[in-house]
């Protein structure tokens, strides 16, 4: 089959979270496959083009029509760890893609229609004709919209839409002027209920929204992610629209990239180890100490290593750090966040325990040590409000670091509570709490730091239990060429 998938992120050469490694490792496992994949993703200036191999020019001049006039663009071509990805640099004085970072600009909806657009002429001008089109998020929630209206009659009639909600917070809405610079125009046609009208700002239109309406398959990142967003209120205003669609929704649970996070062959941590042989693991835990100048004691490292969002529960982190320390344990915090009061206070938190060396807080983003504190800390927690899948706690498991987390989303699809899940015993691989307080998250981290000081041989079981595991990209792979099947104009 031959899949084009379009994001406006890929691991590791554009990557802000989860998103990126999912289009990565999914596009990896595909072409493992024998599937034909390629990436289409924007030219941003702030990428790491150190990841990119023999970066190109393999098209010059495609011209997108925007607005009242068009954009000219190149479009690039290299090589990302293995995936062939396209890069498309529009030449405007929008500047679109050279600020220095990938979101956070007034003109966002704007910067990813026209991304959208142009991917979309690119595959035009240059005959592709994928089977399906990936798509990912709200910032391509208007490439259905286009090819179904548009481009569909102008040669593109044989690609289907697979589209994947990874966050439904950010949506993507916007005025209704999107629709004359995308050249889509009729506002009374899609500025309608029943298209792309947003569900609550009557005036405002929404591309995520556009994305499920016009997308022959629809899937958010896990199972019980799909059901809240049908049933609660984490479809942030689209649950009716999900329920108009349903026959098309599901969830699939993310899978992770093993050839990447794997403590065997993981190049970024200085001590390899296995199921087997777990030593290397306690000399990662010496060298995270060296690093970050903790004090060697027989106290459990507790981490947090994600976005520092309320989504993942900021005032829980802030919490649990204090409840380790006051507890015989030790916590590391690497993070941080767009929003400069959550950077501003963690900064100001990591001030006040400078002198303190039973923790660390590293603010800004390090894929380095990330796998470091993955290789050496004993417990991750993950006290997410909303947590769509998250791909730390499946991190954890594969690096023996037994993970802490709130029952929502995708973290209840993985993680099953070694003292009350109804698991069998042996299936069970970390510690889970309901509750969004500080009693909830209190409860668990005890009952994990108290295993690991009382019953160490317990505890290194549950590690073991948690190795077990195997949420690789094979199973969802599957899963999505099915999807894939389901949809295909044979
Ligand atoms: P989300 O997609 O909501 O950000 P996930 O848990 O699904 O959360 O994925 C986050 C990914 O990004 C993980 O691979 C995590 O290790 C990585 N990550 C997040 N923040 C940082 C950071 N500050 N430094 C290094 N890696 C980070």
């Amino acid at each position: 089959m031959y899949i084009v998938m379009t994001a406006s992120e890929c691991a590791p050469v554009s990557k802000v979270g989860g998103l990126a490694d999912v289009v990565y490792g999914l596009s990896r496992e595909l072409e493992i496959r024998g599937n034909q994949v390629e990436i289409i993703l924007p030219k941003y200036d702030c990428m790491r083009y150190d990841h990119i191999w023999e970066l190109q020019i393999v098209y010059q001049d495609l011209w997108v029509a925007w607005g009242n006039g068009a954009i000219n663009c190149t479009v690039w071509f290299g090589m990302v760890d293995g995936r062939h990805c396209f890069f498309i640099e529009p030449h405007s004085n929008d500047n679109f893609f050279n600020r220095g970072q990938y979101y956070g600009f007034h003109d966002d909806a704007m910067r990813f229609a026209f991304f959208s657009k142009a991917a979309l002429e690119f595959m035009l001008q240059t005959n592709r004709h994928p089977d399906v089109i990936h798509c990912h998020d709200w910032q391509t929630g208007l490439i259905p919209v286009l090819l179904f209206e548009i481009y569909q009659q102008q040669g593109m009639s044989h690609s289907r839409i697979c589209y994947s909600i990874h966050n439904f917070r950010y949506q993507g809405i916007t005025g209704a002027n999107i629709l004359a610079v995308t050249k889509l125009d009729r506002p009374e046609y899609y500025h309608h209920h029943d298209r792309l009208q947003d569900n609550m700002h009557v005036g405002a239109l929404n591309f995520m929204k556009a994305g499920i309406v016009y997308s022959n398959f629809v899937t958010t990142v896990s199972p019980r992610h799909a059901w809240e967003a049908l049933y609660t209120d984490q479809g942030y205003g689209l649950s009716d629209t999900l329920h108009v669609h349903r026959d098309k929704f599901s969830g699939v649970l993310n899978g992770l990239d093993y050839g990447v996070w794997n403590p065997e062959i993981d190049p970024l941590i200085p001590h390899h180890y296995n199921i087997v042989d777990l030593e290397g693991k306690y000399f990662n835990k010496e060298a995270l100490c060296d690093k970050l100048l903790l004090k060697k004691q027989y106290k459990p490292i507790i981490a947090y290593v994600g976005r520092l969002d309320v989504q993942k529960g900021v005032h829980l982190i802030r919490h649990g750090l204090f409840y380790a320390l006051q507890n015989n344990a030790q916590f590391i915090v690497l993070g941080s966040s767009p929003e400069t009061k959550i950077n501003n206070d963690f900064l100001h938190l990591k001030h006040e325990l400078n002198e303190n060396e039973d923790c660390h807080l590293e603010i800004g983003f390090d894929e380095e040590l990330a796998h470091l504190i993955y290789a050496g800390a004993d417990m991750i927690i993950m006290p997410s409000m909303y947590e769509p899948c998250g791909l730390a706690q499946m991190i954890a498991l594969r690096y023996g670091t037994v993970p802490i987390v709130r029952s929502v989303g995708g973290l209840a699809d993985t993680i099953f509570d070694r003292d009350y899940s109804d698991k069998p015993i042996t299936a069970r691989n970390g510690y889970v709490f309901n509750e969004a307080d500080y009693d909830g998250l209190e409860s668990a981290m005890q009952r994990a730091i108290g295993l690991w000081h009382n019953y160490p041989e317990q505890f290194r079981k549950l590690i073991i239990q948690g190795m077990q595991y195997n949420f690789s990209w094979h199973r969802s792979g599957q899963h999505y060429l099915d999807i894939y099947d389901l949809i295909r104009k044979k």
